[in-house]
């Protein structure tokens, strides 16, 4: 049998950035993945690396301070994966107007003008909203970064049912590790906890080839942005709550240009490929760290023995990823502790109590 410090299930950018940042710490990894590295809401992503603009609050400060992280780390990293994009903001409707001037006016961010060529591209109804634009923003080629952060890892294809847990070590198949982490985004849950609720969220974005140049992001019904291939353009994302609401791919390129207009005078357009895929949010749309508790023992004060999640992070997976890992690298290595308001418990808490007023 094979002895490894840590197992992680799933492949997506928080599966591939918790083995990145472990391995470059020494640790033996495996990474366990059912279908193929980005083959969850990882692989269709457009992978857009910028804050959340919004007034003050726990999600958009946590958001903020990954952004921050996130750019460091790609640029330097995997900068052959990285374009720099800087982003022109633009509130989606009047009441949004507020947001974005509370936004620029209390920021440390660095902002400044979009480009001439930029502005010329907008749209008079989308020049009409307030708008911030942020120098610094990126955009990383979601597949090929978490199969570059996976390159010297040991990887294996295989769906984990349930691991089992005996005598302080992990076990799936033949192999045996200390810890788990379980990475697994918004597929079925290995341990279904009845205190966590995960909210998946559907949507679909299309790449486009177009003779319009753009020179930034513009985030505005949807994102339209460039790519890294010249002359290829991105928009999206679309966001919603079933399955069944997903547009066939005619439709929803249709609906995604549509809304792209809104904002941006696009010519010559032809669709070039549609993805579609999931994201994972919590109930309370922060992102969910550390070790899980059983519910079952609604008293419990134990966690699972070194079971850990990463999860819920919503259409911020991408900024949120690396900055998690690292939490997660010093908490399992360093003993570092993670912050409270991300941990799993804080839903094992309220369920407890909920589930105690009911017996
Ligand atoms: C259309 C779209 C656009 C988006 N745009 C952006 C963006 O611009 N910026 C941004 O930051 N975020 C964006 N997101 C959000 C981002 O993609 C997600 O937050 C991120 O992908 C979550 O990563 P993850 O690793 O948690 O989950 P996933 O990428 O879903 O990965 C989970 C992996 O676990 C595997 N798995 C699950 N169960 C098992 C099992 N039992 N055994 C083995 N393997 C298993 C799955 O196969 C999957 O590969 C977007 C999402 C979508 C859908």
């Amino acid at each position: 049998m094979k002895t490894y410090d840590i197992f992680i299930i799933g492949a997506g950018i928080n599966g591939a950035a918790l083995a990145y940042a472990l391995s470059q710490r020494g640790q033996k990894v495996l990474v366990f993945e059912q279908e193929g590295i980005a083959s969850g809401g990882s692989g269709a992503a457009g992978a857009f690396i910028n804050p959340k603009i919004s007034k003050s609050g726990p999600l958009k400060e946590l958001i903020e301070k990954a952004y921050c992280y996130s750019i460091d780390f790609y640029t330097q990293k995997f900068p052959q994966f990285t374009t720099a994009a800087p982003l022109l903001h633009i509130a989606k409707s009047e009441e949004e107007n507020e947001k974005v001037e509370y936004f620029k006016a209390h920021t440390s961010l660095k902002t400044g003008r979009p480009a001439e060529a930029t502005t010329a591209l907008l749209t008079p109804y989308a020049a009409s909203f307030s708008s911030v634009f942020l120098e610094e923003s990126a955009i990383v080629e979601a597949k090929e970064v978490c199969s570059a952060m996976l390159k010297d890892v040991e990887y294996r294809k295989m769906k984990v049912e349930r691991p089992l847990y005996n005598e302080g070590m992990w076990q799936i198949a033949d192999a045996k590790a200390k810890k788990l982490v379980l990475c697994t985004g918004a597929f079925e849950e290995i341990f279904k906890e009845p205190y966590i609720k995960l909210r998946r969220i559907f949507g679909q974005r299309c790449e486009i080839k177009s003779a319009t140049f753009m020179p930034d992001t513009i985030h505005h019904a949807v994102s339209v942005s460039a790519t890294k291939k010249s002359g290829f353009i991105s928009v999206g994302a679309s966001h919603y709550l079933s399955e069944e609401d997903l547009l066939s791919d005619q439709a929803a390129a249709q609906e995604l240009l549509r809304l792209a207009r809104l904002s941006v005078r696009l010519e010559e357009v032809q669709v070039t490929q549609i993805y579609s895929g999931m994201r994972s949010g919590s109930n309370d749309y922060l992102p969910i760290l550390g070790p899980m508790i059983p519910g079952e023992d609604t008293l419990a004060k134990t966690c699972y023995s070194e079971c850990y999640m990463i999860n819920g992070a919503g259409g911020y997976g991408f900024v949120l990823a690396p900055y998690l890992a690292n939490l997660m690298t010093e908490h399992l290595l360093d003993a570092q502790e993670l912050p409270e308001f991300l941990k799993p418990k804080r839903f094992h808490t309220r369920w407890a109590k909920k589930e105690a007023r009911s017996l």
